[in-house]
Parts: structure tokens; C-alpha cells; sequence
């Protein structure tokens, strides 16, 4: 399949880029375009032929549900079933934004779309590209990131070239993205919401909008328990990896550097690198050492994470050495997505 590539980074009329690619989602295929979080994978989420070509292109397990993106508040009342107050306080709140919800799915939404759930996740991005896509297609879309299946989530056009040229139709080039980290995913189908996945709305964001939140059990959990099974279905599947192996330290800066200057010593013959950040990058004595940002700044370390995991992949990287950071507010999205790439494989330096 040729994918058609439209530069929509500087356009300041985007309508024709626009009309084209909702012609493709109507027919059925596949558009990939930018979210303020990263770039999806979008197809028509109501229609069931449409759908299961996503999980193909993707490589996706087929248990892992996918999102339906809607442009205006309006468009939620036909895919769920209710919409309790707290959606409708969230809505408010956070929405257009980087926040998912997971509400009773309602007739019209296929199985094939909510991997077999009675329930689906619903967001209304923000994304300017994004709003008028769905707005022109006319049909919620359904969008996952638009990567290969375990690779890092795209953050950028090129990267969703790198993983599905060739298997979709389009990408629609909308510069890099804002945020960098998936959406915050809540499921508010229960009592107290349940935070499923976290993202850029924190924890405590949200409890100030809608008072006690709860974090799933597998999302709190440093080590992945066999017993715990996520409530998000895809958080249970390795993610976000690099090829090298990859560590976290987690500890005081300066022992940390210390600490990986030892490894790096040790692992001669490999091609080493590090994840670090702007006050400790030019300490490390790797083969390739990579900034995420500074840690004054947790905005642009989310925004460059996975830009700089692809990055290991590009310059051949065997062993990876990288920074942990506090989890506290987005540090905690930051460090669960640090953790599945590097398989929660993790060493905490003491005093
Ligand atoms: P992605 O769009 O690639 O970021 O993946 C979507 C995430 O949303 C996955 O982790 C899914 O498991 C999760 N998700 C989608 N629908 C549901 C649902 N109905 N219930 C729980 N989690 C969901
Ligand atoms: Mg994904």
C-alpha cells in the first residue's frame, strides 16, 4: 500500500489536507495524524471492517481496546450508554485535553473496537488537526498510537514513517507534539474513578475537580505482579522498549552518575548509552549520551522521552543506562512509562 504523506506543519488553510484524509476514514482505511499527546492511528470506530486493520497494521493484540476521539461534547451521547456527573465535571474541566474516560459502551460501538469490553474509552483532543479530522469524517475515531506495537508511541511524523509506511494510507504530518506522554486514562464507570493509566492530568489534578480518585493496583506497582491483571488491558503488554537493555537508577544525581560510570566501565566491547538529563549529561562517559531535558522542566522530559528511546534504536545501542526520576505529579506518568521500557528493570542506589 503507498501511504500518501500532507505537510500540514505550516498550512495555514489545512481544509484540503482535511477533506482527503476524512474521504479515506469514510471509505474505511487509514489515517495517521497528530494528538497534543502523540500521534494516532485512526480509522472510522463504528465500523467493524475498518477497525481490525488497525490492530494489523500495528501488530496489535486484539484484547487491547482502542479510543474513540470525538471534536465536540455532543458526539459522546450516541457511543455510551450513560454519562455520570463525574464525566460530565471531567468534561468540563479537562476536555478538549489530554484525558481519557472510560464510560459504559452503548450499542452502536463494535466488540472489535472495545476488545470485547462492555465499555469504551473516549477522548476529545485538542489538537487543532486532530478536532477537524473527526469533524470531517463525521464518525468518532477510533486511534491508538500510531507505532508499531511495543515500540515507543510516535511523537513525531517521521517516527510513525519509520514503524507503518507502506501499511496505512496516509500520515498527516502536524510538526511534533506538546505533551509526549499518552493520555491519562480514567475509568469512571464505578464509584470513585479509577486513574488506569496516568498521564499529564495528574492524580491530583483530578481530585480537586471530582474529590477521591483511585490509581489501579498494576499502575501503582513497581514489579509486574503476575497476579494483578491492569484494568487498561494494554498495560500489561511490554511497551515503550528500545532494543539495548535498558536499567533505571534511581538515587541522589551524583551517585547515580557515579553508579553508571561503573557499569559503563564494565561493559567493554558494548555500545553503551545513557539517559540523562541537563545537569548530568556531560558527567557520563557512554558511547551516546542522550538529554532528556532538565529536571527544572518535567514538561520536556515527558515531551522528549520517547523521541529519545527511538533515538537508542537509531545509533545501535546494546546497553542502556537511565536516570530515574521523583514520582510525584507527572514524574509518576514519566517513571510508569521509564518502567515498561525498561521491562521494570530497576536499581535504587542508597546513601
Ligand atoms: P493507546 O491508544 O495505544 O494509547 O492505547 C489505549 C489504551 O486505552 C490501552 O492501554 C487500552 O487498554 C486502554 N483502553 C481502551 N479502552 C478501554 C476500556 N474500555 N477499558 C479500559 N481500558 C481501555
Ligand atoms: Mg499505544
Amino acid at each position: 500500500m503507498k501511504m500518501e504523506y500532507v505537510d500540514l506543519r505550516d498550512e495555514y488553510d489545512i481544509k484540503e489536507g482535511i477533506k482527503k484524509a476524512a474521504g479515506i476514514i469514510k471509505k474505511g482505511g487509514l489515517v495517521a495524524f497528530p494528538t497534543e499527546t502523540v500521534y494516532g492511528l485512526g480509522a472510522n470506530g463504528l465500523d467493524e471492517n475498518a477497525v481490525p486493520k488497525i490492530y494489523e497494521a500495528k501488530g496489535r493484540p486484539s484484547d487491547n481496546p482502542l479510543i474513540l476521539h470525538i471534536s465536540e461534547f455532543d458526539e459522546i451521547k450516541s457511543i455510551v450508554k450513560e454519562i455520570p456527573k463525574t464525566a460530565l465535571i471531567l468534561a468540563e474541566e479537562f476536555w478538549p485535553g489530554p484525558l481519557t474516560m472510560v464510560l459504559k459502551k452503548s450499542d452502536i460501538v463494535p466488540f472489535r473496537t472495545t476488545g470485547g469490553l462492555e465499555s469504551v474509552a473516549v477522548r476529545m483532543p485538542s489538537n487543532n488537526i486532530a478536532r477537524e479530522l473527526i469533524k470531517a469524517s463525521g464518525v468518532p475515531i477510533a486511534a491508538p498510537s500510531a507505532n508499531s506495537s511495543g515500540r515507543p508511541s510516535p511523537t513525531k511524523a517521521s517516527h510513525v514513517i519509520l514503524d507503518l509506511d507502506g501499511k496505512i494510507d496516509m500520515v498527516i504530518d502536524g510538526g511534533a507534539v506538546d505533551i509526549g506522554l499518552e493520555s491519562t486514562i480514567v475509568d469512571v464507570t464505578g464509584d470513585v474513578p479509577v486513574i488506569l493509566r496516568p498521564g499529564f492530568i495528574t492524580e491530583e489534578m483530578l481530585s480537586e475537580a471530582i474529590g477521591r480518585v483511585e490509581i489501579d493496583e498494576v499502575v501503582k506497582s513497581l514489579s509486574p505482579d503476575k497476579d494483578l491483571k491492569p484494568k487498561a488491558p494494554g498495560m500489561k503488554y511490554r511497551h515503550y522498549a528500545p532494543k539495548g537493555r535498558m536499567t533505571i537508577y534511581k538515587g541522589k544525581p551524583e551517585r547515580v552518575v557515579e553508579r553508571i560510570n561503573e557499569e559503563i566501565a564494565k561493559s567493554a566491547g558494548k555500545k553503551t548509552a545513557v539517559l540523562a538529563t541537563d545537569e548530568t549529561k556531560m558527567y557520563y562517559k557512554a558511547d551516546v549520551v542522550i538529554s532528556v531535558g532538565s529536571r527544572e522542566d518535567g514538561e520536556s522530559i515527558a515531551r522528549n522521552l520517547f523521541d529519545a528511546l527511538r533515538r537508542f534504536d537509531d545509533v545501535g545501542a546494546e546497553v542502556i543506562f537511565a536516570e530515574g526520576f521523583d514520582e510525584n505529579r507527572l514524574g509518576f506518568a514519566i517513571m510508569n512509562r521509564l518502567h515498561k521500557s525498561a521491562g521494570y528493570n530497576i536499581i535504587m542506589i542508597k546513601e
